[in-house]
């Protein structure tokens, strides 16, 4: 142990992370010995879909604690839903783990216990604790009753054991049509919990599965396939959302019905944050219906398409880790986990310097042919990372909104009559403005000071308010630019006007693609996935739809911008 680390009392450290009851509970039972001093955890995603945001939440608890102890974790599909589910989603979830820096122990599907819960289904129905029902669905319903109301029993409910033995077993011959008849748990139709009003184990569903193929034509439901795999896989800590609070009943009973391994159900609070919908059937929706480009469209939450937009792992588990776990659900800012983005970004991104909209700027006393080679830092978060060399001439382009031809108070960048720092190259003062039929300013002539090479304060100790970037137009490459905003207009996008979908909350102007923006030439030959800040005004990353010569660039975030702050704050009071 660290000798400096603070100690509350003779040997036991002070606890330094965000507290965690989940940890608290595995710690009392490695105390008292519950599980042999063993953690075992899971993550148990249904393939039936991509995982998002939410779910790196789940995985880096699933696995982070089990980490911490020294435990294992096992990556299990809960794949009991045929119709949904797919291999595609299977090699993403896989993909998208890895990506997060996970490695799991045991790598497990629920239709690998197909047989032994089958079996075990027999044994409920010899010991009388479960009946094949003939109710249809509607009437099944009804028969529940609500929360205020006990449920009836239903006729079928004391068929005997050998006729439940016998229709359970021509149920998966594949005698009966879908729908026709269920097989469910004996319990209490007067439970309080409706979970425990004798529950469907087993529905009859003619359907392809994507790993048993037809072998069957019923299928356990969630709550009594995910216990039961979980003892089989001998799981201490079985984590999931609160939702599942109330099935924890359920998930003790077959455990304790069967005898088997009793592995604990723990819930914690789902991640939702504004402006996003986490939600695997809707993001579904989104790519079906062709409001996205696909599951990897940078401005979905999923994990490919945050990672698409160059979101870092580790910055989605220091999010994760910084926001611990509770027993209540609420709402996170979207702007905290970009804070944790630019926070690992600014550490690790190369700086660049990129013009998105150019405005053409031209040095008059700058010698026509001349090219010199300016020494740019590209880190300066970390020293190691180097200079490079960036080419300068006379004719540049800067950004259009580093030019006013009417500069507002408190707007300290390039206007007539103004100097500004050229970053790494020199100073300029602006000396007259061309402009277009329509007023716009389409090139600014500048004079340049040679006693500020590099950037640096001249001998006359002469300062300048504002420095500006800019590339050589010689040397500049075209590139296209997609700017992204959030995806949905409203921070609660389930909210929508009455009788709208939630499809009606996104946001129009979610993308904006710039189509000739201007790149310092060292981005030329930029692989995919490499993340760099362009200077000012975020951090960017090539993104796959690149081609030689034409790198495409996603912004990953904006870099907090203090004149837009300045520029939309509401006019003061007289
Ligand atoms: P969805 O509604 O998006 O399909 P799900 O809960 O049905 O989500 P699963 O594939 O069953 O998705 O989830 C795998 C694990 O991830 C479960 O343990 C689940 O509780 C957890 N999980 C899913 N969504 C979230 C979330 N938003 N926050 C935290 N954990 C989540
Ligand atoms: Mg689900």
């Amino acid at each position: 142990m660290n000798a400096s680390q603070p100690q509350a009392e003779a040997g036991a450290p002070v606890e330094s992370r965000p507290s965690n009851f989940i940890r608290a509970i595995i710690m009392q039972d490695l105390k008292t010995n519950k599980y042999d001093g063993r953690v075992q955890t899971r993550f148990p995603p249904e393939p039936n879909g991509y995982l998002h945001i939410g779910h790196a939440k789940a995985i880096c608890l699933d696995f982070g604690l089990a980490d911490e102890f020294g435990g294992k974790t096992n990556l299990r599909f809960d794949d009991t839903n045929p119709e949904k589910e797919e291999q595609e989603y299977v090699d993403s979830i896989m993909e998208d783990v890895r990506w997060l820096g996970f490695h799991w122990d045991g790598l497990f599907y629920a239709s690998d216990y197909f047989d032994q819960l089958y079996e075990w289904a027999l044994q409920l129905i010899r010991a009388g604790k479960a009946y094949v029902d003939d109710l249809s669905a509607d009437e099944m319903r009804e028969y529940r009753g609500t929360l205020t109301q006990p449920g009836r029993d239903s006729p079928y409910r004391n068929r005997s054991i050998e006729e439940n033995l016998d229709l359970f077993q021509r149920m998966r011959a594949g005698e009966f049509r879908d729908g026709s008849r269920v097989l469910r748990a004996k319990i209490d139709m007067a439970s309080p919990n409706l979970n425990l009003r004798d529950p469907v184990m087993y529905r009859i569903l003619h359907a392809e599965h994507h790993r048993t193929g037809d072998k069957w034509c019923i299928y356990p439901m969630y709550d009594y396939a995910h216990g039961q795999s979980d003892s089989l896989e001998r799981v201490t800590h079985s984590m999931c959302t609160l939702e599942f609070e109330d099935h924890r009943p359920l998930y003790n009973w077959f455990i304790q019905q069967l005898g088997i391994f009793p592995s604990q159900q723990i819930e914690f609070d789902r991640l939702n944050l504004t402006y996003t919908l986490l939600s695997k059937r809707k993001l579904l929706q989104l790519v079906n219906e062709g409001h996205v480009r696909g599951w990897d469209d940078p401005r979905m939450p999923t994990l490919s398409g945050i990672r698409r937009r160059g979101y870092t792992p580790e910055a989605i588990r220091n999010f994760c880790s910084s926001i611990g776990v509770s027993k209540t659900n609420g709402t996170l800012e979207l702007a905290m986990l970009e804070h944790f983005v630019r926070e690992d970004l600014n550490q690790h991104a190369p700086r660049v310097m990129a013009v998105l909209r150019p405005l053409k700027l031209v040095i008059d006393n700058y010698p026509e042919n001349q090219v010199e080679e300016m020494e740019a830092v590209n880190n300066p978060e970390d020293p190691a990372a180097g200079t490079r060399k960036v080419p300068f001439s006379r004719v540049l382009h800067i950004e259009q909104d580093d030019f006013r031809e009417h500069p507002p108070k408190q707007y300290f960048r390039l206007s007539p009559g103004r100097e500004v720092r050229l970053r790494y190259a020199y100073f300029v003062k602006c000396k007259e403005v061309v402009k277009n039929e329509k007023g716009e300013a389409i090139e600014v002539h500048c004079t340049y000071d040679p006693a500020t090479r590099g950037g640096n304060t001249p001998p006359d100790g002469r300062k300048v308010k504002a420095t500006i970037h800019w590339v050589s137009a010689a040397h500049a490459i075209d590139a296209e630019v997609r700017l992204y905003d959030t995806l949905f207009s409203r921070a609660d996008p389930n909210q929508s006007q009455e009788g709208k979908e939630f499809t009606s909350n996104l946001n129009p102007d979610s993308l904006q693609v710039i189509n000739k923006a201007k790149l310092e030439t060292s981005l030329l030959n930029a692989s995919p996935g490499s993340r760099y800040q362009f200077e000012r005004l975020g951090y960017f990353c090539v993104d796959r739809d690149s081609s030689p010569g034409k790198p495409v660039f996603n912004r990953t975030v904006a870099l907090k911008d203090t004149w837009a702050k300045i520029e939309k704050r509401p006019p003061e009071k007289p």
